[in-house]
């Protein structure tokens, strides 16, 4: 028997989520964990409930880490691939269903669509401010109406008639459902009118202008709620595919680049990091006007990783700071995300997309 495996590592702001694999794709375990905060920690709990899990003659042979705190996390589990989060549910979609068209996915906070022509990323967008199309929308309305999201969901689907919710912004939308709620519509109602409003806003905030073609595979933490996929199914009168690994696609993505990068010898650190006493500590760099903050990671006292900056002179450096001191900025700045648009640039192929970061535009 071949125990050989891969492990993805997704790490964003509201989950961290684990898929380890077979070499030939197969899912062996998958963890969805959501974060108290601190990324690094629940990395490390991830990890453990992993050692628990696996048998013991299973050997890893390559991780790769995405989401937003794929840098921290690469540095605290030895990842020898780090890939945005675009390539890597972009990886998952294509493996399981090789003709999509468009992918959805909307997290707690942050929301994407993706546009594949031929198997390949041709374009995408995210949005990065407004709440209004995010798992937060609704988060927040289950909370102002004292349900659970899964009751949300369960109820929503039974509307006949969804109440129209005016949700161009989360306190246009409670005022609206406030009123909506004291003229007598029923609660079934106001929760559908509530999928069909983040579903309005995604389709106009963040796929604004791009050419969405079934099949759309929908995934992300939003995903489980069947009053979106009914919403999103309506307004584009086409089927949504939600996949059976909806949760963990970005894992599952990153698995399967860590298993297709040719890797002879990984640099993972072992399931023992799990232990480790790693802790982080941040430090201006002051050699140039931007004076970027610098967060270290340290593993007993070692620095393992560090990140920030916007030249990108401190990632993955290890070396004492005074190698890196000094010396000015590295190559061309990234725009900070408060330069940029909400609408990034048509990109070349899924293996090639760069970060995020370099990929949009700044402001005119
Ligand atoms: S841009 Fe680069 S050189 Fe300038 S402060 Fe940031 S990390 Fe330092």
């Amino acid at each position: 028997m071949n125990d050989s495996c891969y492990l993805g590592i997704d790490v964003g702001s509201i989950s961290t989520n684990c898929v380890i694999i077979s070499p030939d794709g197969e899912v062996l375990f998958e963890i969805y964990k959501r974060g108290e905060g601190s990324p690094i920690a629940s990395v490390q709990q991830c990890l453990s409930i992993l050692a628990e899990q696996m048998p013991e003659s299973m050997r890893i042979k390559g991780v790769c880490t995405t989401g937003s705190g794929r840098i921290l996390a690469g540095a605290v589990v030895g990842a020898d691939v780090i890939k945005n989060e675009i390539s890597a549910h972009a990886r998952a979609a294509l493996h399981l269903y090789p003709d999509v068209q468009t992918i959805f996915e909307i997290g707690g906070q942050d929301s994407k669509v993706t546009i594949i022509r031929d198997g390949a990323v041709v374009d995408f967008s995210m949005n990065l401010v407004c709440a209004a199309g995010t798992g937060s929308f609704l988060d927040s309305q289950a909370r102002r109406l004292n349900i659970t999201i899964e009751e949300l969901s369960s109820r929503a689907v039974r509307s006949e008639n969804p109440t129209n919710i005016a949700g161009r912004c989360t306190v246009f939308a409670e005022s609206d459902m406030i009123h909506k709620q004291q003229i007598g519509h029923e609660q079934k109602d106001i929760m559908m009118g509530l999928c069909q409003a983040l579903v309005r806003n995604y389709l106009s905030n963040v796929c604004n202008g791009k050419d969405i073609r079934p099949p759309v595979v929908f995934q992300g933490g939003v995903s489980a709620n069947k009053g979106i996929c009914r919403a999103f199914s309506e307004a584009l009168k086409c089927d949504i595919i939600v996949p059976s690994y909806n949760m963990v696609m970005g894992a599952y993505g990153a698995a399967l680049i860590a298993s297709q990068s040719y890797i002879e010898q990984t640099k993972f650190r072992g399931i023992q990091v799990a232990d480790h006493p790693i802790a982080t500590r941040g430090f201006e760099c002051g050699d140039c006007p931007n004076c970027c903050e610098i967060i270290e990671v340290l593993d007993d006292d070692n620095v393992i990783g560090r990140t920030g900056g916007r030249c990108g002179k401190w990632e993955g450096k290890t070396g004492p700071r005074e190698l890196l001191r000094g010396k000015g900025p590295a190559g061309p700045l990234a725009p900070s995300s408060s330069d940029l648009e909400t609408v990034c640039g048509p990109c070349s192929r899924v293996d090639d997309v760069p970060d995020l970061i370099q990929m949009c535009f700044p402001k005119k």
